[in-house]
């Protein structure tokens, strides 16, 4: 046996199962510790790298046929009674919060002098190996999210570095790796294992950390129910030790914790759930008497804010005005359509038609320095409490190019599952209606014209399109999102279609856009 790095069990009863149920038997176990096929993985002992993590020098990994295998050879105990009770005492407070892959699984392997303990997990993809910058940083503000919720919820601390947590596949749930738990998490641990991801990323631009900041506020403010002592934990972010060419990116990491702590002084969460409602509107494409139409439908209908899902300009004869209203409104939310990105950059190639680059062409010609500037200065997401809004699909890394309809709604009820965000507003089909989802596994397209938003565990949002519908209907649309409720309704109005037809007509633009807006398809 000496002769493995890994030891390997003599006859099969050198295995004993410690729970009675699992995924594996004793002599299956047996089989995969004496394969040939088995890989002892020393490269993840003794190393602290950037692309796996660190292990005790004692510990030892085996992996076979997509399991790992481990133990740690200076753990190792006179008999079985033993073992076991050390394990109960271990292991006992993380069972609790099943923050382990439901296959993972205990054993104990005979040595010469002694039992060790042995787990078998799947093997997963840790978050320190995932390819891109964008699913670390995601992967980043789940573990974090997970920290905290198990924190708070069981008094238990994770380790939380992201060698410790791994999915099974692309966009699965994430688990903990580790065997260890600790008491529960300190803010400045929180804010350790968060300013510590600065230096891993030497290649990220400052303005990624700082929307890496907005959405880890999101998430942490959700995982802690609005608890969270943001004072606390905006200090000890500002004084975790950092060398001094990563300071600009830690300033714009803490900007949104700024703001969270300065919200956090003004009013207790209780009180921020008032009677508000949202104007939450789309693809104005610089129709302005349909604009005129729905702001003013929304302020007679109570709107306190607006939401305003991207294309202010595009196919329609009145961008400057459309821009200049839009600019004008208060405490507004507003994102960067596809049509107003073309026109911002002058690059009208990706996801336009014939028609639409003829308008985008048309556009920019009206537009001056500062109106292209606005377009291009546009946000292509924003993200709430518990809502995230983009132009077209939260899926599509770029927000404003892929669409959410029949085909890829479940795609992108499956993102919203995999980032805990409970509601979407999309734009950019034009189409009024809503996907939703329930914990039951229900999923559906629906149009009725309100929606609870508490009967549905997600939700995809679509407020329709104020200046080119094309869902049949030639009125204008919108939605009003009543906070305190939390109902959303959809709402339609008619404005003066003429004035915007003889406007169509007088800049010479083309007439299959007068028959569109004729019959709102
Ligand atoms: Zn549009």
């Amino acid at each position: 046996m000496s002769d493995w790095w890994f030891p390997r069990p003599g006859r099969p009863e050198d295995v004993r199962l410690v729970d009675r149920e699992g995924h594996l038997t004793a002599t299956e176990i047996h089989r995969l510790l004496k394969s040939p096929a088995s890989i002892e993985w020393t490269e993840r002992v003794g190393v602290v790298g950037k692309t796996d993590g660190s292990a005790k020098a004692s510990t030892r990994l085996l992996r076979v046929e997509g399991w790992v295998a481990k133990l740690d050879l200076e753990r190792r105990f006179d008999s079985p009674e033993t073992l076991l009770e050390a394990l109960e005492q271990a292991r006992a407070p993380l069972l609790r919060v099943s923050v382990w892959s439901p296959e993972k699984q205990w054993a104990m392997l005979r040595g010469a002098e002694g039992w060790w303990l042995l787990t078998l997990c799947p093997e997963l993809t840790t978050i320190r190996q995932f390819t891109t910058l964008e699913r670390r940083m995601s992967g980043w503000t789940a573990l974090l999210a997970m920290g905290l919720r198990v924190s708070r919820e069981f008094g238990v601390g994770l380790d939380l570095n992201p060698a410790n947590f791994g999915e099974r596949q692309l966009e699965g749930p994430l688990f903990y790796i580790d065997d260890e738990s600790y008491p529960a998490l300190t803010a400045a641990e929180l804010a350790g294992a968060i300013v510590a991801r600065i230096p891993e990323e030497p290649g990220c631009p400052v303005v990624g950390w700082r929307q890496w900041g907005e959405h880890l506020v999101a998430a942490l403010s959700r995982a802690s129910e609005g608890r969270l002592d943001w004072g606390t934990l905006y200090d000890e972010l500002g004084s975790y030790p950092l060398t001094q060419r990563f300071e600009a990116a830690r300033r714009a990491l803490l900007e949104p914790f700024a703001a969270a702590r300065i919200a956090s002084k003004r009013a207790p969460r209780s009180e921020r759930r008032t009677a508000r409602r949202t104007c939450v509107f789309a693809d104005v494409h610089a129709n302005l008497p349909a604009l005129e139409a729905v702001l003013e439908a929304a302020a007679d209908a109570g709107a306190h804010d607006y939401l305003f899902l991207g294309d202010a300009v595009g196919y329609g004869p009145h961008p400057r005005q459309c821009i200049e209203r839009l600019a004008e409104l208060p405490r507004a939310l507003l994102l960067r359509g596809n049509h107003d990105h073309a026109i911002a950059t002058g690059h009208y190639g990706v996801g336009m038609n014939r028609l639409a680059r003829l308008c985008a062409e048309w556009t920019s010609t009206q537009l001056d320095e500062s109106e292209t500037q606005w377009l291009a200065n546009l946000a292509i997401e924003h993200q709430g409490e518990d809502w995230v809004a983009v132009h077209g699909a939260p899926r599509d890394p770029r927000r404003f190019l892929a669409y959410v309809y029949e085909l890829t709604y479940e795609d992108n009820l499956d993102w919203l599952r995999a980032h805990a965000l409970p509601l979407c507003f999309y734009g950019h089909t034009h189409v009024q209606c809503a996907y939703v989802g329930s914990d039951t596994g229900g999923r559906a397209a629906t149009k009725q014209p309100r929606l609870e938003l508490t009967r549905y565990t997600r939700a995809l949002v679509n407020p329709g399109s104020v200046g080119q519908p094309r869902d049949g209907d030639a009125r204008a649309a919108f939605a009003l999102w009543d906070h305190r409720e939390r109902s959303l309704s959809f709402q339609r109005v008619g404005y003066d279609v003429e004035a915007t037809l003889r406007a169509l007509r007088v800049h010479g633009l083309p007439e299959e856009l007068q028959q569109r807006l004729h019959a709102g398809t």
